[in-house]
């Protein structure tokens, strides 16, 4: 970006030696010209650092988040918590549903979250 600036510097201090009137107005255009997109380039650039920056940071926030969720559950939790949950399929409208083992045996009366009719109902 600094070595840009520079060239455009130079440029400029090399054109402006240029006596003629004509090619002077016309070098002056071009140097705005060049200016205007050197600025554009340099704001994109900073654009674009602060937007790697904040993806770094999501992703490290990513990674906590993650070593948080699976410090918590231990393979065996994560089995025991499938062990309390079984399939079962609504005697009415025959979709799946998961439910608590223990809901399922201590309750006669299911409401089908599908259809709503008991799901325990023959
Ligand atoms: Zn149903």
């Amino acid at each position: 970006m600094e070595e840009l600036r520079k060239e455009i510097e130079n440029l400029k201090n090399n054109l402006s030696k240029i006596e003629s009137g004509e090619y002077k107005e016309c070098f002056s255009n071009v140097f705005a010209v060049l200016e205007i997109m050197n600025q554009k380039i340099e704001e994109l650039t900073i654009n674009q650092e602060t937007i790697e920056e904040n993806i770094r940071f999501m992703d490290d926030d990513l990674t906590n988040i993650q070593d948080e969720l699976f410090e918590e559950l231990s393979i065996d939790e994560l089995n025991d918590m499938e062990d309390e949950y079984t399939e079962i399929n609504c005697s009415h409208c025959s979709k799946p549903i998961f439910i608590e083992q223990s809901t399922l045996s201590n309750n006669d009366e299911i409401p089908c979250p599908y259809c709503h009719k008991n799901i325990k109902e023959k």
